[in-house]
Protein backbone atom coordinates (compact mmCIF):
# COMPACT_ATOMS: atom_id res chain seq x y z
CA UNK A 1 0.00 0.00 0.00
CA UNK A 2 1.28 3.45 -0.89
CA UNK A 3 2.30 4.91 2.39
CA UNK A 4 0.78 8.06 1.49
CA UNK A 5 -2.55 6.97 0.95
CA UNK A 6 -4.19 6.16 3.91
CA UNK A 7 -6.63 3.13 3.79
CA UNK A 8 -10.42 4.07 3.94
CA UNK A 9 -10.85 1.18 6.57
CA UNK A 10 -9.04 0.99 9.97
CA UNK A 11 -9.42 -2.94 10.19
CA UNK A 12 -10.26 -6.07 7.92
CA UNK A 13 -11.66 -9.10 9.73
CA UNK A 14 -10.72 -11.83 6.55
CA UNK A 15 -12.42 -14.96 5.86
CA UNK A 16 -15.31 -14.35 9.13
CA UNK A 17 -17.89 -16.65 9.50
CA UNK A 18 -21.05 -14.21 10.31
CA UNK A 19 -24.44 -15.91 11.51
CA UNK A 20 -26.86 -16.30 8.82
CA UNK A 21 -24.60 -15.79 5.91
CA UNK A 22 -23.71 -18.94 3.93
CA UNK A 23 -20.75 -18.09 2.65
CA UNK A 24 -17.25 -16.61 4.39
CA UNK A 25 -17.41 -13.08 4.93
CA UNK A 26 -15.10 -9.48 4.89
CA UNK A 27 -15.54 -7.42 7.40
CA UNK A 28 -14.38 -3.81 7.44
CA UNK A 29 -13.98 -0.99 9.77
CA UNK A 30 -13.22 2.67 10.03
CA UNK A 31 -14.00 4.98 13.00
CA UNK A 32 -14.98 1.99 15.02
CA UNK A 33 -17.86 1.35 13.45
CA UNK A 34 -18.42 -1.40 11.23
CA UNK A 35 -18.15 0.19 7.53
CA UNK A 36 -18.96 -2.90 4.91
CA UNK A 37 -20.11 -6.50 5.19
CA UNK A 38 -19.17 -8.76 2.17
CA UNK A 39 -17.82 -11.40 0.37
CA UNK A 40 -14.69 -10.07 -0.40
CA UNK A 41 -13.45 -6.08 0.31
CA UNK A 42 -10.79 -4.83 -2.06
CA UNK A 43 -7.84 -3.43 -0.66
CA UNK A 44 -6.07 -3.54 2.64
CA UNK A 45 -7.04 -1.98 5.82
CA UNK A 46 -4.46 -0.04 8.38
CA UNK A 47 -5.00 -3.30 10.14
CA UNK A 48 -5.77 -6.48 8.60
CA UNK A 49 -6.73 -10.37 10.54
CA UNK A 50 -7.54 -13.42 8.85
CA UNK A 51 -9.68 -15.45 10.91
CA UNK A 52 -9.66 -18.39 8.70
CA UNK A 53 -13.20 -19.59 8.65
CA UNK A 54 -13.47 -18.24 12.51
CA UNK A 55 -17.42 -17.30 13.54
CA UNK A 56 -17.01 -13.94 14.59
CA UNK A 57 -20.26 -12.15 16.58
CA UNK A 58 -20.91 -8.94 18.19
CA UNK A 59 -19.07 -9.14 21.81
CA UNK A 60 -20.59 -10.49 24.83
CA UNK A 61 -22.42 -8.28 27.22
CA UNK A 62 -22.83 -8.51 30.60
CA UNK A 63 -26.06 -6.59 32.20
CA UNK A 64 -25.61 -7.79 35.75
CA UNK A 65 -22.24 -7.88 37.99
CA UNK A 66 -21.27 -6.77 40.86
CA UNK A 67 -17.80 -5.01 40.35
CA UNK A 68 -17.69 -3.30 43.76
CA UNK A 69 -17.83 -7.15 45.58
CA UNK A 70 -15.64 -9.30 43.21
CA UNK A 71 -12.54 -11.00 44.54
CA UNK A 72 -13.45 -9.94 47.86
CA UNK A 73 -13.54 -13.68 49.21
CA UNK A 74 -9.61 -14.25 49.32
CA UNK A 75 -9.66 -10.96 51.30
CA UNK A 76 -12.00 -11.98 54.68
CA UNK A 77 -12.64 -15.02 54.82
CA UNK A 78 -15.05 -18.21 53.43
CA UNK A 79 -18.88 -17.82 53.78
CA UNK A 80 -18.87 -21.22 56.20
CA UNK A 81 -22.68 -21.84 56.52
CA UNK A 82 -23.02 -20.84 52.51
CA UNK A 83 -25.97 -18.92 53.72
CA UNK A 84 -27.19 -15.29 52.97
CA UNK A 85 -27.09 -14.35 56.34
CA UNK A 86 -23.27 -15.23 56.50
CA UNK A 87 -23.06 -13.62 53.14
CA UNK A 88 -24.24 -10.32 54.00
CA UNK A 89 -22.36 -10.48 57.49
CA UNK A 90 -18.95 -10.67 55.10
CA UNK A 91 -20.03 -8.02 53.06
CA UNK A 92 -20.51 -5.23 55.88
CA UNK A 93 -16.89 -6.07 57.28
CA UNK A 94 -15.77 -5.82 53.52
CA UNK A 95 -17.19 -2.47 52.56
CA UNK A 96 -16.61 -1.06 56.17
CA UNK A 97 -12.59 -1.65 55.58
CA UNK A 98 -12.34 -1.00 51.81
CA UNK A 99 -11.08 1.83 50.20
CA UNK A 100 -11.39 3.09 46.56
CA UNK A 101 -8.46 1.83 45.37
CA UNK A 102 -8.94 -1.51 46.98
CA UNK A 103 -12.44 -1.51 44.70
CA UNK A 104 -10.95 -0.33 41.97
CA UNK A 105 -7.73 -2.83 41.96
CA UNK A 106 -10.70 -5.83 42.38
CA UNK A 107 -12.86 -4.31 39.93
CA UNK A 108 -10.25 -4.15 37.39
CA UNK A 109 -8.84 -7.70 37.82
CA UNK A 110 -12.54 -8.95 36.80
CA UNK A 111 -13.03 -6.65 33.82
CA UNK A 112 -9.83 -8.01 31.99
CA UNK A 113 -10.96 -11.12 32.54
CA UNK A 114 -14.37 -9.76 31.20
CA UNK A 115 -12.47 -8.58 27.93
CA UNK A 116 -10.34 -11.55 27.62
CA UNK A 117 -13.48 -13.61 27.37
CA UNK A 118 -15.31 -11.73 24.84
CA UNK A 119 -17.11 -9.00 26.81
CA UNK A 120 -17.03 -5.19 25.85
CA UNK A 121 -20.23 -4.00 27.68
CA UNK A 122 -21.12 -4.00 31.51
CA UNK A 123 -23.76 -3.24 33.73
CA UNK A 124 -22.51 -3.15 37.79
CA UNK A 125 -24.61 -2.32 40.58
CA UNK A 126 -22.94 -0.77 42.69
CA UNK A 127 -23.49 -0.56 46.57
CA UNK A 128 -24.74 2.92 48.29
CA UNK A 129 -25.65 2.67 51.95
CA UNK A 130 -24.62 4.28 54.83
CA UNK A 131 -21.98 1.37 55.95
CA UNK A 132 -19.53 1.83 52.57
CA UNK A 133 -20.88 5.40 51.75
CA UNK A 134 -20.02 6.56 48.36
CA UNK A 135 -16.47 4.41 48.32
CA UNK A 136 -17.74 1.61 46.39
CA UNK A 137 -19.19 4.07 43.73
CA UNK A 138 -16.10 6.09 43.46
CA UNK A 139 -13.85 2.58 43.55
CA UNK A 140 -15.88 1.04 40.19
CA UNK A 141 -15.78 4.71 38.92
CA UNK A 142 -11.94 4.67 38.49
CA UNK A 143 -11.91 1.39 37.60
CA UNK A 144 -14.26 1.96 34.52
CA UNK A 145 -11.80 4.93 33.75
CA UNK A 146 -8.89 3.39 34.05
CA UNK A 147 -10.59 0.38 31.81
CA UNK A 148 -12.42 2.50 29.45
CA UNK A 149 -10.04 1.90 26.03
CA UNK A 150 -10.96 -2.07 26.83
CA UNK A 151 -14.98 -1.82 27.88
CA UNK A 152 -18.05 0.42 28.71
CA UNK A 153 -19.12 0.06 31.93
CA UNK A 154 -22.82 1.57 32.82
CA UNK A 155 -23.07 1.75 36.74
CA UNK A 156 -26.31 1.35 39.11
CA UNK A 157 -26.52 2.81 42.19
CA UNK A 158 -28.07 -0.02 44.36
CA UNK A 159 -29.32 0.51 47.85
CA UNK A 160 -27.74 -3.18 49.29
CA UNK A 161 -29.17 -2.10 52.78
CA UNK A 162 -32.66 -1.04 51.73
CA UNK A 163 -33.97 2.61 51.80
CA UNK A 164 -36.37 2.83 54.16
CA UNK A 165 -34.83 0.48 56.64
CA UNK A 166 -31.13 2.45 56.14
CA UNK A 167 -32.01 5.87 56.88
CA UNK A 168 -29.47 8.26 55.19
CA UNK A 169 -29.51 5.84 51.88
CA UNK A 170 -31.77 8.20 49.99
CA UNK A 171 -29.67 11.09 50.44
CA UNK A 172 -26.75 8.82 48.95
CA UNK A 173 -28.87 7.60 46.24
CA UNK A 174 -28.62 10.99 44.82
CA UNK A 175 -25.30 11.90 46.03
CA UNK A 176 -24.67 8.41 43.72
CA UNK A 177 -26.56 9.99 40.46
CA UNK A 178 -24.94 13.31 41.14
CA UNK A 179 -21.50 11.69 41.08
CA UNK A 180 -21.71 9.28 38.48
CA UNK A 181 -24.23 6.60 38.53
CA UNK A 182 -25.77 5.76 35.33
CA UNK A 183 -28.65 3.66 36.13
CA UNK A 184 -31.23 3.64 39.88
CA UNK A 185 -31.10 0.21 41.14
CA UNK A 186 -32.87 -1.13 44.16
CA UNK A 187 -33.88 -4.13 46.79
CA UNK A 188 -37.52 -3.50 47.93
CA UNK A 189 -37.71 -7.03 48.98
CA UNK A 190 -35.06 -6.08 51.93
CA UNK A 191 -37.18 -4.11 53.86
CA UNK A 192 -39.10 -5.05 56.39
CA UNK A 193 -42.54 -5.21 54.70
CA UNK A 194 -45.03 -4.28 52.27
CA UNK A 195 -46.00 -0.77 52.44
CA UNK A 196 -42.12 0.03 53.26
CA UNK A 197 -41.19 -1.95 49.86
CA UNK A 198 -43.63 0.30 47.76
CA UNK A 199 -41.76 3.08 49.48
CA UNK A 200 -38.68 2.15 48.38
CA UNK A 201 -39.84 1.65 44.70
CA UNK A 202 -41.27 4.72 45.33
CA UNK A 203 -38.12 6.88 46.21
CA UNK A 204 -36.30 5.05 43.64
CA UNK A 205 -38.94 6.09 40.86
CA UNK A 206 -38.60 9.59 41.94
CA UNK A 207 -34.94 9.45 41.88
CA UNK A 208 -34.89 8.06 38.64
CA UNK A 209 -37.42 10.85 37.30
CA UNK A 210 -35.21 13.34 38.98
CA UNK A 211 -32.06 12.04 36.84
CA UNK A 212 -34.08 10.78 33.48
CA UNK A 213 -32.51 7.25 34.13
CA UNK A 214 -33.62 3.77 33.80
CA UNK A 215 -34.21 1.28 36.54
CA UNK A 216 -32.63 -1.46 37.76
CA UNK A 217 -33.72 -3.47 40.72
CA UNK A 218 -33.22 -6.77 42.66
CA UNK A 219 -36.60 -7.64 43.02
CA UNK A 220 -38.01 -10.71 45.10
CA UNK A 221 -34.28 -12.37 45.31
CA UNK A 222 -35.84 -14.71 48.25
CA UNK A 223 -37.62 -18.23 48.71
CA UNK A 224 -40.60 -16.54 50.29
CA UNK A 225 -43.79 -17.43 48.40
CA UNK A 226 -45.33 -14.34 49.45
CA UNK A 227 -42.96 -11.43 47.91
CA UNK A 228 -44.74 -9.44 45.60
CA UNK A 229 -42.32 -6.66 44.69
CA UNK A 230 -42.05 -7.63 41.41
CA UNK A 231 -45.75 -6.89 41.32
CA UNK A 232 -45.62 -3.66 43.13
CA UNK A 233 -42.63 -2.59 40.77
CA UNK A 234 -44.97 -3.10 37.62
CA UNK A 235 -47.64 -1.08 39.26
CA UNK A 236 -44.89 1.70 39.88
CA UNK A 237 -43.88 1.60 36.46
CA UNK A 238 -47.16 1.78 34.77
CA UNK A 239 -48.19 4.76 37.28
CA UNK A 240 -45.30 6.87 36.43
CA UNK A 241 -45.22 6.02 32.80
CA UNK A 242 -41.21 4.32 33.07
CA UNK A 243 -42.62 1.33 30.32
CA UNK A 244 -39.75 0.25 28.99
CA UNK A 245 -37.26 1.39 30.75
CA UNK A 246 -37.45 -0.79 34.10
CA UNK A 247 -35.56 -4.15 34.43
CA UNK A 248 -35.80 -6.90 37.05
CA UNK A 249 -33.07 -8.76 38.38
CA UNK A 250 -32.62 -11.92 40.45
CA UNK A 251 -36.91 -12.85 40.95
CA UNK A 252 -36.40 -16.05 42.26
CA UNK A 253 -39.35 -15.92 44.34
CA UNK A 254 -41.32 -16.44 40.85
CA UNK A 255 -40.18 -20.50 41.33
CA UNK A 256 -42.10 -20.48 44.68
CA UNK A 257 -45.57 -18.58 43.18
CA UNK A 258 -48.49 -20.16 42.52
CA UNK A 259 -48.32 -20.45 38.44
CA UNK A 260 -52.03 -18.69 38.55
CA UNK A 261 -50.18 -15.88 40.23
CA UNK A 262 -47.03 -16.13 38.25
CA UNK A 263 -48.91 -16.23 34.84
CA UNK A 264 -50.85 -13.49 35.77
CA UNK A 265 -47.29 -10.69 37.26
CA UNK A 266 -46.34 -11.92 33.59
CA UNK A 267 -48.97 -10.55 31.61
CA UNK A 268 -48.83 -7.29 33.51
CA UNK A 269 -45.04 -7.22 33.19
CA UNK A 270 -45.17 -7.73 29.35
CA UNK A 271 -47.97 -4.90 29.35
CA UNK A 272 -45.51 -2.94 31.59
CA UNK A 273 -42.46 -3.51 29.26
CA UNK A 274 -40.33 -4.91 31.81
CA UNK A 275 -37.05 -6.62 31.09
CA UNK A 276 -35.86 -9.05 33.24
CA UNK A 277 -32.04 -10.41 33.97
CA UNK A 278 -31.65 -14.07 35.49
CA UNK A 279 -28.69 -14.99 37.48
CA UNK A 280 -28.49 -18.59 37.36
CA UNK A 281 -24.90 -19.38 38.84
CA UNK A 282 -25.65 -17.62 42.24
CA UNK A 283 -29.11 -17.93 42.51
CA UNK A 284 -29.00 -22.08 41.87
CA UNK A 285 -26.24 -22.09 44.77
CA UNK A 286 -28.14 -19.21 47.32
CA UNK A 287 -32.02 -20.31 46.76
CA UNK A 288 -33.54 -23.39 48.06
CA UNK A 289 -31.31 -23.48 51.18
CA UNK A 290 -33.81 -24.78 53.70
CA UNK A 291 -35.73 -26.54 51.45
CA UNK A 292 -36.02 -30.49 51.56
CA UNK A 293 -36.58 -32.75 48.57
CA UNK A 294 -37.67 -31.63 46.09
CA UNK A 295 -35.41 -28.11 45.67
CA UNK A 296 -36.73 -25.10 44.02
CA UNK A 297 -33.93 -23.86 41.48
CA UNK A 298 -34.70 -20.38 42.46
CA UNK A 299 -34.79 -19.06 39.48
CA UNK A 300 -37.86 -16.65 37.46
CA UNK A 301 -39.74 -18.29 34.47
CA UNK A 302 -37.65 -18.21 32.15
CA UNK A 303 -39.66 -20.35 29.56
CA UNK A 304 -42.53 -18.54 30.65
CA UNK A 305 -40.65 -14.76 29.87
CA UNK A 306 -39.40 -16.25 26.94
CA UNK A 307 -43.07 -17.19 25.12
CA UNK A 308 -45.09 -14.31 26.73
CA UNK A 309 -42.13 -12.18 24.33
CA UNK A 310 -40.47 -10.61 27.15
CA UNK A 311 -36.57 -10.24 27.34
CA UNK A 312 -34.73 -12.61 29.40
CA UNK A 313 -30.62 -11.52 29.61
CA UNK A 314 -28.19 -13.46 32.04
CA UNK A 315 -25.91 -12.13 33.92
CA UNK A 316 -22.66 -13.87 36.05
CA UNK A 317 -23.38 -11.46 39.16
CA UNK A 318 -21.07 -12.54 41.10
CA UNK A 319 -17.58 -13.56 41.06
CA UNK A 320 -15.63 -15.18 44.06
CA UNK A 321 -17.28 -13.14 46.86
CA UNK A 322 -19.26 -13.54 49.96
CA UNK A 323 -22.64 -15.06 48.10
CA UNK A 324 -20.64 -16.91 45.47
CA UNK A 325 -17.18 -18.54 45.65
CA UNK A 326 -17.12 -19.00 41.47
CA UNK A 327 -17.34 -17.03 38.34
CA UNK A 328 -15.20 -16.41 35.95
CA UNK A 329 -16.99 -13.51 34.04
CA UNK A 330 -17.38 -15.26 31.25
CA UNK A 331 -20.67 -15.18 29.68
CA UNK A 332 -20.50 -18.29 27.79
CA UNK A 333 -20.30 -20.00 30.75
CA UNK A 334 -23.29 -18.35 31.88
CA UNK A 335 -25.00 -19.07 29.03
CA UNK A 336 -24.81 -22.62 29.75
CA UNK A 337 -25.38 -23.18 33.58
CA UNK A 338 -28.72 -20.81 32.01
CA UNK A 339 -29.52 -23.82 29.99
CA UNK A 340 -29.26 -26.18 32.35
CA UNK A 341 -30.77 -24.02 35.24
CA UNK A 342 -34.11 -23.44 33.25
CA UNK A 343 -34.12 -26.54 31.28
CA UNK A 344 -33.17 -24.82 27.70
CA UNK A 345 -32.08 -27.26 25.23
CA UNK A 346 -33.83 -27.22 21.94
CA UNK A 347 -32.35 -24.74 19.21
CA UNK A 348 -35.12 -22.22 19.85
CA UNK A 349 -34.76 -22.46 23.28
CA UNK A 350 -30.30 -22.77 22.96
CA UNK A 351 -31.14 -19.11 20.48
CA UNK A 352 -32.72 -17.72 23.87
CA UNK A 353 -29.89 -18.68 26.00
CA UNK A 354 -27.26 -16.59 23.54
CA UNK A 355 -29.46 -13.92 22.92
CA UNK A 356 -29.57 -13.29 26.95
CA UNK A 357 -25.99 -12.55 26.99
CA UNK A 358 -26.00 -11.13 23.67
CA UNK A 359 -29.08 -9.37 21.99
CA UNK A 360 -31.18 -9.60 24.67
CA UNK A 361 -28.37 -8.17 27.51
CA UNK A 362 -27.38 -5.14 25.12
CA UNK A 363 -31.45 -4.20 25.13
CA UNK A 364 -31.34 -3.68 28.99
CA UNK A 365 -28.18 -1.56 28.54
CA UNK A 366 -29.82 0.05 25.54
CA UNK A 367 -27.01 -0.09 23.24
CA UNK A 368 -28.05 0.86 19.72
CA UNK A 369 -26.34 -1.02 16.43
CA UNK A 370 -25.71 -4.60 17.96
CA UNK A 371 -25.37 -7.05 14.86
CA UNK A 372 -22.54 -7.36 12.37
CA UNK A 373 -24.20 -4.61 10.09
CA UNK A 374 -22.52 -1.80 8.41
CA UNK A 375 -23.62 1.42 11.14
CA UNK A 376 -23.41 -0.66 14.04
CA UNK A 377 -20.56 -0.72 16.67
CA UNK A 378 -17.54 -2.41 15.79
CA UNK A 379 -17.68 -4.63 19.01
CA UNK A 380 -16.69 -8.14 18.15
CA UNK A 381 -15.97 -11.28 19.46
CA UNK A 382 -13.99 -14.06 16.93
CA UNK A 383 -14.57 -17.33 18.51
CA UNK A 384 -12.51 -20.72 17.65
CA UNK A 385 -15.57 -22.48 16.29
CA UNK A 386 -17.80 -22.36 13.01
CA UNK A 387 -21.24 -22.11 14.60
CA UNK A 388 -22.80 -20.68 17.47
CA UNK A 389 -24.32 -23.56 19.57
CA UNK A 390 -21.11 -25.20 19.30
CA UNK A 391 -19.66 -22.65 20.41
CA UNK A 392 -21.63 -22.70 23.79
CA UNK A 393 -21.11 -26.49 23.97
CA UNK A 394 -17.51 -26.58 23.46
CA UNK A 395 -17.37 -23.42 25.71
CA UNK A 396 -15.12 -22.54 22.52
CA UNK A 397 -11.74 -20.43 23.09
CA UNK A 398 -12.39 -16.16 22.33
CA UNK A 399 -9.69 -15.97 19.90
CA UNK A 400 -9.77 -12.30 19.13
CA UNK A 401 -11.92 -9.46 21.07
CA UNK A 402 -12.34 -6.39 18.76
CA UNK A 403 -13.35 -3.32 20.48
CA UNK A 404 -14.20 -0.28 18.36
CA UNK A 405 -12.40 -1.72 15.57
CA UNK A 406 -9.41 -2.37 17.53
CA UNK A 407 -8.12 -5.90 18.84
CA UNK A 408 -7.77 -5.81 22.10
CA UNK A 409 -7.35 -9.10 23.38
CA UNK A 410 -6.49 -12.55 21.84
CA UNK A 411 -6.07 -15.99 23.18
CA UNK A 412 -4.06 -18.67 21.43
CA UNK A 413 -4.08 -22.29 23.21
CA UNK A 414 -2.91 -25.53 21.42
CA UNK A 415 -4.18 -29.02 22.23
CA UNK A 416 -2.50 -32.10 21.63
CA UNK A 417 -3.15 -35.92 21.82
CA UNK A 418 -0.04 -37.82 22.59
CA UNK A 419 0.21 -41.50 22.00
CA UNK A 420 3.15 -42.31 23.29
CA UNK A 421 6.66 -40.00 23.83
CA UNK A 422 7.31 -40.49 19.70
CA UNK A 423 3.74 -40.77 18.15
CA UNK A 424 2.14 -37.70 18.61
CA UNK A 425 -0.97 -37.69 16.87
CA UNK A 426 -2.74 -33.93 15.97
CA UNK A 427 -5.11 -31.98 18.14
ZN1 LIG B 1 -27.29 -9.04 41.92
Amino acid sequence: MNPAARSPFDLILRRARVEGRLTLTDIAIWGGVISQVTDHIDGEGESELDVGGSLVSPAFVQPHIHLDKVGTLPVLGRNASGTLAEAIEILHRIKRSSTAEDVAERAGVVIRQAVLSGTTRIRTHVDVDTVGGLNPLRGVMQAAKEHADLCDIQIVAFPQEGVVRDPGAAELMDAAMREGGDVVGGMPHWETDDESAREHIGICMQLAQRYDADIDMHVDETDDPGSRTLDMLIDATARNGWQGRVTAGHCCAMAAWSDDYAGAVIRRAAAAGLKFVTNPATNLLLQGRLDTEPRRRGLPRVKELLAAGLVVACGQDCVQDGFYPFGAADQLQVALILCHAAQLSVPAEIDAALASIRHSAAQIMGVRGYAIEPGCTADLVVLDSDDMHEALRLQANRRWVVRRGTIVAATSVTSTINRGTDRPVGG
